[in-house]
């Protein structure tokens, strides 16, 4: 980590989402990581680097000192509950909403419920408060099939407009949580880089309320 801040994100929405608010705050990336196969950024800011992971790891590599900061899902932090982090910022980017759903009319039901997700730790807990046995089922991805072909009763998925779920015949149930991207910090690097760390947190705080 040496002198450099290093932020962790992942491509895609959140990387979209969050270069406006790096902008603001001063800070453009040199290569475009949609273009250029570099899992390492410099920016215009010579000790400020980003670095590209899977969105799923983002909480790993923060909490193990891989990087002083990362952006994250609250989703995906809520997968991780005893990782050792600060979140200081909620970033009010990539909003939607984590969710069970199922096949439309689809109540009655004898036996354990069979759920289907990738959010295998909010659902745990979500149906453990409801003091419901559900049988978890962990996929990867295409969760929206899985109610389709039989596997489960319901998935447990992240639902933004709700047409990924309409398009396949499913409709939203109960809500789980509010889903934002929040800015995390290596407990370690706040203390260590405290002065650099709390002016990035400054910079973007404004950068969100100008938004
Ligand atoms: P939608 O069809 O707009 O409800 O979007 C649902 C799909 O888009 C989900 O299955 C996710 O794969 C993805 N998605 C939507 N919003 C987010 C978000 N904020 N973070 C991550 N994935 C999202």
């Amino acid at each position: 980590m040496a002198n450099y801040l290093t932020l962790a994100l992942s491509k895609g929405r959140i990387y979209k989402e969050t270069l406006p608010l790096l902008k603001a705050a001063g800070i453009e990336p040199i290569d475009d990581p949609e273009t250029s196969r570099k899992l390492i950024l410099e920016t215009t800011q010579p000790d400020v680097r980003l670095i590209i992971v899977r969105a799923s790891d983002v909480p790993t590599y923060v909490e193990y000192g891989g990087a002083d900061m990362g952006i994250a899902g609250k989703d995906v932090l809520l997968e991780h509950p005893k990782a050792e982090l600060y979140e200081p910022v909620d970033l009010e980017i990539a909003q939607c909403k984590l969710m069970t759903a199922g096949r439309e009319n689809d109540t009655a039901r004898a036996g354990r419920l069979k759920v289907a997700t990738k959010f295998v730790e909010s659902t745990r807990r979500f149906y453990a408060e409801q003091g419901t046995q559900v049988d978890i089922i962990k996929l990867y991805g295409s969760m929206e099939l899985a109610p389709l072909v039989g596997l489960a009763d319901r998935i447990v998925d992240v639902v933004d407009t709700g047409n990924t779920l309409r398009a396949n015949g499913l409709v939203p149930m109960e809500h789980i949580a509010d889903i934002s991207s929040r800015l995390v910090v290596n407990k370690a690097s706040m203390k260590m880089k405290h002065a650099r760390i709390q002016q990035f947190i400054d910079d973007i705080r404004i950068a969100i309320k100008a938004q």
